[in-house]
């Protein structure tokens, strides 16, 4: 499991990797653009070059890219989608330029509207963005459930996939705390096993690609997305240790979205924390 953080890359994209080599991360995720602007960065080849050469000379093996949380790709308003669709397709040919492991996407809100609309509507959008881009693939994220929300079951997570064509790149981001809040017990490894067989039958084992991982601050169901630090939350180290050391997991990339001690993201001791839990799981496993 290649196990990091949620970095800024801000000063330069290749700063993102020097902020994951600080934390001794194995894996980094960033934002392609201002989370609060639809308005893309503009980067050049020479961004790019360094930035390959600061992670070939780095443990990172992964870098994920978060598509922005301004994007909806299941409205219904022409405007939104059409910018929606181009942020997606920008963050695709980035995922292209830099050898993204892929884009994560949340993937967008019924509102109060009707939910298999939204679904065919996200679908359509996320098929054309795939049509800008070569190589990089698009991960949908589970959700929190919260409002009307898309994609807080692996049955709405296969429908999304469905809707976009069942394109080879479209995969799936388990986010370890938007399960639990969607209802999802996962604090044990047969529970774990329950909802992992079920779902990824759902949407198809190849197509789980990378992985979020936040313990909760909210209890099971609660349909609330709050990040707890590693092991403060519902989850509990014993939670923790069980996600971090599933076997279906160990070749993902694995990044915290947590806000650490000092609210400045995933410090460095978050990422040591997650990896102990990882080995104490692994080594509870074997106990049996
Ligand atoms: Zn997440
Ligand atoms: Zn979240």
């Amino acid at each position: 499991m290649l196990i990091g953080a949620h970095v800024s890359p801000s000063g330069g994209l290749w700063r993102a990797i020097e902020r994951g080599v600080e934390r001794g991360c194995r894996a980094i995720q960033i934002f392609n653009q201002s989370p609060r602007a639809w308005r893309p960065n503009t980067y050049v080849e020479e961004d790019f070059a360094r930035f390959r050469e600061a992670m070939a000379a780095s443990d990172i093996d992964a870098v994920m890219i978060h598509a922005v949380y301004l994007l909806n790709c299941a409205s219904d308003d022409p405007v939104i989608v059409q910018k929606s669709r181009d942020a997606l397709a920008n963050a695709l040919r980035l995922g292209d330029a830099i050898g993204a492991h892929c884009v994560v996407v949340h993937p967008g809100s019924a509102k109060t509207g009707d939910v298999d609309d939204a679904i065919a509507r996200a679908g359509r959008v996320f098929a054309s963005a795939l049509s800008e881009a070569e190589r990089c693939p698009l991960h949908l994220e589970n959700t929190a459930g919260a409002g009307g929300t898309l994609g807080r079951s692996f049955e709405e997570l296969a429908a999304l996939i469905e809707a976009g064509g069942a394109d080879a790149r479209l995969g799936v981001c388990l986010d370890s705390c938007h399960l639990f809040a969607s209802g999802y017990e996962i604090r044990t490894p047969d529970a774990l096993t329950a909802v992992l067989d079920d779902g990824l039958a759902q949407v198809g084992p190849e197509r789980l690609g990378s992985l979020h991982f936040n313990d909760s601050q909210t209890p099971l169901g609660s349909n609330r997305d709050r990040h707890a630090n590693v092991g403060e939350g519902e989850l509990g180290d014993d939670g923790c240790a069980v996600f971090l050391s599933e076997p279906r997991f160990q070749d993902l990339p694995c990044v915290l979205e947590t806000r650490g001690v000092d609210h400045s993201g995933p410090d460095r001791k978050q990422i040591e924390r997650a990896m102990a839990l990882r080995e104490r799981g692994l080594a509870a496993r074997q106990r049996g």
